[in-house]
């Protein structure tokens, strides 16, 4: 039995403070929405753990491939939402990046499928993560992005009984 909002949160900090760790100028925005209702959910916390800090990790990146091409007034911001649905809890992890193209978005959860340069993506974070919740969890990892104004993950996870 895991605290989701509590497991999101940490990995959040420890995502946010390893980038800036490497990179001192990269700022953005958090902005975290935990529904204080959702209890205890039964998962793997380290799988879920892993889950998160890719998707945060893709959001971070994404974001600062926005800024640099957008010269001002950009906030970059990375929103964590939880909350309850009709079979389970939802997490969502949303940025105001890049977006990602239709032809893209098609490819994303492939193995080894990337766009990023050698040495800054093994394109094996979202297959991962999707093996994770789908086979490990039998939830759903879903993507919805506006190509130019950025990208949610929207993981769900059922609770038993
Ligand atoms: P990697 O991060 O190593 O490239 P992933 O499996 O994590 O591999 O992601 C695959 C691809 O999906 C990325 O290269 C990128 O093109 C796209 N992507 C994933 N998350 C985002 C995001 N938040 N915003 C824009 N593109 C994304
Ligand atoms: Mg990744």
């Amino acid at each position: 039995p895991t605290d989701i909002n509590a497991l999101a949160d940490e990995y959040l900090k420890i995502a946010y403070h390893g980038l800036k760790a490497k990179n001192k100028s990269f700022n953005c925005e958090l902005v975290t929405d935990f529904d204080p209702t959702l209890g205890l959910v039964e998962v793997a916390p380290q799988e879920i753990g892993r889950v998160l800090l890719n998707l945060y990790n893709n959001a971070f990146y994404a974001l600062s491939e926005k800024q640099k091409i957008t010269p001002t007034n950009y906030q970059p911001t990375v929103s964590i939402n939880t909350q309850r649905s009709e079979s389970g809890i939802e997490i969502r992890v949303k940025d105001n990046g890049t977006g990602i193209p239709e032809s893209v978005k098609a490819k994303i959860f492939q193995p080894f499928f990337t766009t990023k340069p050698t040495g800054e993506g093994t394109g094996l974070g979202l297959s991962l993560s999707y093996d994770i919740i789908t086979k490990g969890h039998g939830g759903t990892l879903t993507v919805e992005s506006q190509p130019g104004s950025g990208t949610e993950f929207i993981i769900h996870l059922p609770t038993k009984g």
